[in-house]
């Protein structure tokens, strides 16, 4: 069928032209048709009713139509996926339907890295060349490791146009309405979020207020404008909110409505969630993605998953298809289970990435959602990045997990640190929780042990528990780094 469709798209072309249309021609077209009428909410309830609330059977024949146009590009543009589908043994051609799509194997960052390492700077494992670059180019975002190679993508002017209307759709689900006024707690450095969110907002007809910094300009710009939205990662809106109340402010009084978070697993850490929502007083909603995959206004929590508990985040199924995989085999989970997040990206021109590995844990729900959306939801949100995973005394062990105890006891601040060590041939696990105010010794010493039986219950490993008054531990500007691993190598 798809075939069909392509090879009737490409007499059609020829017939007013008198030539073939190139794959990026094609591709580019398809984009456009599935953006056309977009630059404004489709109905009261959603941005984009025809794609959030698509029957499960249209969303795979949108899948399908767009894979059958992304395929060719890629495999044209991008040696490195050219590379991958020999290797594999393959043709676009042999990828006609969501069923053929396991037969490519999984694309991981390890691979992207190598790349970009033989091929410097940009790698090949985009379809973007230093013409389109020249010609169409916006901006390059890049990954933000610090010890790895770092991979960057060039995202053209498509790209940006792309990424207003998908963040504007994901907001919109959030409640936020033309009127509203947002705060970004960013200086726009190279992290998608803040830029997506920030051509979404214009798109919105959302006035922004660029926080600039630093955090106490913040905090005076909230009281004199009163803005109604702010967007940051949560480990900085749990600071902010403490740096108002040492101003003499009460975050939970402020004009402050709903919280955009992102950067960090927040809606799967139940305690975190509601940590923000009570210091703000204040709906919290958070986003996922990755800087590999975009523009896609990443995945999103609506207005009715707030209710739930746990609370689900949605994927946004039109733009990218959603896959869970096992961590050791790379096979699809059965649907139910539990596995780690592997996308395909149908929905830009600088980075639609087949099979990629994201690497984070979690479950995809397919049920229909309160709020009407037929798009999957990933029940739980995301719990941990399969990087982030640590190995203790042979025990698997996500700071996501400590995350969850830590901000689960109120007499605890917001920072905290996981540390690591080598005792002997033992690993030897330390948590450093500051208290909110200064604690007797008994006192202390009965926290320290609820703390130490609630960590050995839930994640089996006995730990140090050391308690600092607030203050102590370096302030979360903006991703926090909260493990110190300084174990030695036996
Ligand atoms: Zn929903």
């Amino acid at each position: 069928m798809a075939s069909e469709r392509r090879r009737a798209k490409a007499l059609e072309v020829r017939r007013i032209t008198g030539r073939r249309l190139t794959a990026r021609e094609r591709w580019i077209a398809v984009l456009r048709k599935f953006t056309r009428g977009l630059e404004e909410p489709g109905s009261k309830r959603y941005w984009a009713p025809e794609f959030e609330t698509a029957s499960r059977s249209r969303i795979r024949e949108i899948q399908e139509e767009k894979l059958a146009a992304m395929l060719p590009y890629l495999y044209e543009q991008s040696p490195f996926y050219r590379a991958k589908f020999r290797a594999a043994g393959l043709t676009p051609g042999d990828i006609r339907s969501l069923d053929d799509l396991v037969k490519f194997p999984i694309t991981t960052k390890q691979e992207m890295t190598a790349d970009v390492q033989t091929h410097r700077p940009w790698g090949t494992y985009t379809p973007i060349d230093d013409r389109v670059w020249r010609d169409s180019g916006w901006m390059v975002f890049s990954t933000s490791g610090t010890t790895a190679t770092p991979r960057p993508f060039r995202y053209t002017q498509l790209d940006r146009e792309l990424w207003a209307i998908t963040s504007a759709r994901s907001m919109y689900a959030m409640g936020i309405r033309a009127g509203d006024l947002g705060l970004t707690c960013t200086t726009y450095n190279p992290h998608v979020f803040f830029w997506s969110v920030h051509y979404g907002w214009n798109l919105m007809r959302v006035g922004i207020v660029p926080g600039g910094v630093p955090t106490e300009r913040r905090v005076v710009m909230i009281d004199l404008y009163r803005p109604t939205v702010i967007a940051a990662t949560p480990s900085y809106a749990l600071h902010l909110a403490n740096a108002m109340r040492e101003a003499g402010y009460d975050p939970a009084r402020s004009s402050i409505k709903r919280l955009v978070c992102a950067g960090e697993p927040a809606s799967g850490i139940a305690a975190t969630r509601r940590r923000i929502e009570q210091t703000w007083n204040a709906a919290f909603h958070d986003v996922y993605g990755c800087t590999e995959a975009v523009p896609a206004g990443w995945a999103f929590t609506c207005e009715d998953a707030l209710k739930e508990e746990p609370v689900s985040t949605h994927v946004p199924e039109d733009l990218q298809i959603w896959e869970t995989v096992d961590p050791r085999t790379f096979e699809p989970v059965p649907r139910g289970a539990r596995g780690l997040t592997v996308v395909t990206n149908l929905n830009s021109e600088g980075s639609p990435q087949l099979r990629f590995l994201i690497g984070d844990f979690t479950v995809l729900d397919y049920d229909r959602c309160a709020c009407g959306r037929t798009l999957a939801r990933a029940r739980g949100g995301f719990v941990g990045r399969a990087d982030d995973m640590l190995n203790v005394r042979g025990l698997t062990l996500f700071p996501s997990a400590i995350e969850e105890i830590v901000r689960g006891f109120d007499v605890l601040a917001d920072e905290f640190q996981i540390v690591l060590e080598t005792e002997g041939v033992m690993d030897m696990l330390t948590i450093v929780a500051e208290t909110r105010e200064q604690i007797s010794g008994i006192e202390a010493d009965e926290l320290r042990a609820r703390l130490i039986g609630e960590i050995s219950r839930r994640c089996e490993l006995r730990p140090r528990v050391e308690l600092v008054p607030a203050g102590t531990l370096p302030k979360t500007e903006f991703k926090a780094k909260r493990v110190l691993d300084r174990r030695k190598i036996l």
